[in-house]
């Protein structure tokens, strides 16, 4: 594997899955603090949150809309939901109220929608532009010269309910570390460039198969599902 030789972030552990809460405290105590975990549950019961909740953990992320508006009324109201699956604009309203932070904008017509909504009940919405850096044609995302070109004509600023407050990308699902890291490092390319003419504070990169390589490349966040819940049964 082609590991760039930066300074050790992280110390590696072959990683086991023992229980949930035993996996939230292995995470916490592996990643550098400089990164925020976030604990992706979707397709999990309520149940499971609530141990990774007792184990401390307080951020979680759903990609279903409904799902996670289930989740958000059972569960304690100091959880910060995370969206980070593909948003349809009709279902925006539903989340508008509680969500702490939209991963997946990835369109301007979502944006509208998102500040629309968030003008009606005066707040204003975090949220990270969704950049497209995988290979594959079936991901989400802001191509990467659309994204370039709204992040360089400020066109976000005429979102007034809307701080967008970074960028956040998927690499293609492929066991070549090699591409996995090219995508990151282009993500984190245009991460470095924006960073302080814009404000950019998170640059979410890295799931259970790729969270470290991600962290190499400067991610700030990583979406971490069935490293802490187990494998989804869909
Ligand atoms: C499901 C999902 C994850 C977590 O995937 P794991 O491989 O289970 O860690 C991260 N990001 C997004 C956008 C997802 O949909």
């Amino acid at each position: 594997m082609s590991f760039k030789s930066k300074s050790p972030v992280l110390k590696k552990t072959k990683r086991e899955y023992m229980n949930i809460s035993q996996n939230i405290a292995s995470f916490k105590a592996t990643i550098p603090n400089t990164v925020t975990l976030v604990a992706v549950s979707k397709t999990k019961p309520v149940l499971n949150i609530k141990e990774a909740y007792d184990a401390g953990q307080r951020i979680f992320g759903e990609n279903k809309i409904q799902e996670m508006s289930e989740k958000w009324e059972q569960l304690p109201k100091d959880i910060k939901w995370h969206m980070i699956g593909h948003v349809q604009t009709n279902k925006v309203k539903q989340m508008i109220s509680y969500v702490n932070l939209i991963h997946s904008a990835d369109r301007i017509k979502l944006f509208k929608e998102i500040d629309k909504q968030a003008k009606n009940i005066d707040r204003k919405v975090d949220v990270l532009l969704q950049v497209k850096i995988a290979r594959e044609e079936s991901k989400y995302g802001m191509p990467i010269h659309e994204a370039i070109s709204f992040l360089e004509k400020n066109q976000f600023e005429s979102y007034s309910n809307i701080n967008v407050k970074g960028l956040m990308g998927m690499a293609s699902f492929t066991d070549d570390p090699t591409q996995i890291e090219a995508e990151f490092e282009l993500l984190e390319g245009l991460f470095v460039r924006f960073r302080e003419s814009k404000n950019l504070s998170i640059l979410s990169m890295g799931m259970s198969g790729d969270y470290e390589l991600a962290i190499e490349n400067g991610s700030t966040m990583i979406r971490v599902g069935s490293a802490i819940f187990g494998a989804r049964n869909y």
